[in-house]
């Protein structure tokens, strides 16, 4: 299973300044002093390799949009943020013309997670299949007022595609084309819902938009039971731990401390921190990577966690 990650940022999206753009060329150049390339290829290979991640790339990006790619025909998408479009180019050009299934798991409604669909490509072909899952009964709701004048120009009705919600009932295992789907409720304004994916022996937990309290030992065991032994967790880690405890508390989301402390409690294998705060530039974000990573390496038990931090554009092969 291959996990393709189109939009990773939290609550809006991010674009870089032209002072961040600036910046990271007077730092790539400064790297680069004193060296020659005599090709595009030669430079190009010099950024991937020697240049720090925080130079060389950019944290997202578009908001929440996640391909699980099972080499099935059909194809496996958790959320539909702004980074639903790309996610849509990318299934045009690979059906070239032909109909496709695409089936979209949503954690929630919040705008974040449903902006990119009135510009997923997809939509508005005919022949194209999308179904739409969820546990929330407001799901379809949601979906036809975004499109609702005056706010937006074509109608949901107006959508080429075949559309359709399926609801999924909260801790009872689904099969989805040969995908055992799973979710959980999450605490957040308005509920969420935490998937587990398993598949060909591999299992893949995503987790956004989620409040876990400090202390609170029945939600801990209960979030470790749904990680147990995944591969790779995608986690709500918008905040930092004295955020997510303090000004931020009750604003519905984590921290990379969190994530960690809950992927050690369930044995998980990797911890990809996601939903990244807008206000976070990439040096913050990769600061709280560094966090987690040292965290990680100070409370190892027998199990070493793998830790990342998502941007748009990372793929990751289980
Ligand atoms: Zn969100
Ligand atoms: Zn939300």
């Amino acid at each position: 299973m291959r996990v393709r990650f189109w939009g990773t940022r939290g609550s809006i999206p991010v674009g870089l300044t032209v002072a961040d753009v600036r910046d990271k060329l007077a730092r790539a150049l400064v790297a680069a002093s004193g060296k020659r390339f005599d090709s595009y290829g030669d430079a190009y290979a010099f950024a991937e390799q020697n240049l720090p991640f925080s130079v060389s790339h950019t944290f997202g990006g578009h908001t929440s949009c996640v391909e699980l790619d099972t080499a099935h025909d059909e194809y496996f998408v958790c959320d539909m943020g702004s980074g639903a479009r790309a996610f849509g180019e990318h299934v045009l050009a690979r059906q070239s013309g032909k109909p496709a299934t695409i089936n979209i798991f949503m954690s929630h409604v919040h705008w974040d997670h449903i902006m990119g669909f009135p510009f997923f490509g997809p939509a508005y072909v005919p022949g194209m299949r999308i179904r739409i899952h969820g546990s929330h009964d407001i799901l379809e709701k949601a979906f036809r007022m975004q499109q609702s004048a005056p706010c937006f120009p074509v109608a949901f009705d107006h959508l080429g595609a075949t559309i359709e919600f399926r609801k999924l009932t909260p801790g009872q295992p689904t099969e989805v084309s040969g995908l055992k789907v799973t979710t959980q409720l999450q605490r957040h304004s308005g509920d969420s819902y935490g998937y587990r994916f398993e598949h060909d022996g591999r299992s893949v937990v995503y987790t956004t938009d989620s409040e876990h309290k400090l202390g609170d030992r029945a939600d801990r065991d209960r979030a470790a039971a749904f990680f147990r032994d995944a591969d790779l967790v995608i986690f709500d880690a918008m905040y930092s731990l004295a955020e997510a405890i303090s000004v931020k508390e009750d604003w519905g989301h984590s921290s990379n401390v969190m994530g960690v402390e809950l992927c050690q409690a369930a044995r998980a294998k990797h911890l990809v921190l996601f939903h990244h705060e807008p206000a976070n530039n990439d040096a913050a974000i990769e600061g709280a990577l560094r966090d987690a990573r040292r965290l990680e390496e100070l409370t190892r038990g027998e199990q070493t966690l793998q830790v990342s931090a998502a941007h748009d554009g990372l793929e990751i092969d289980l």
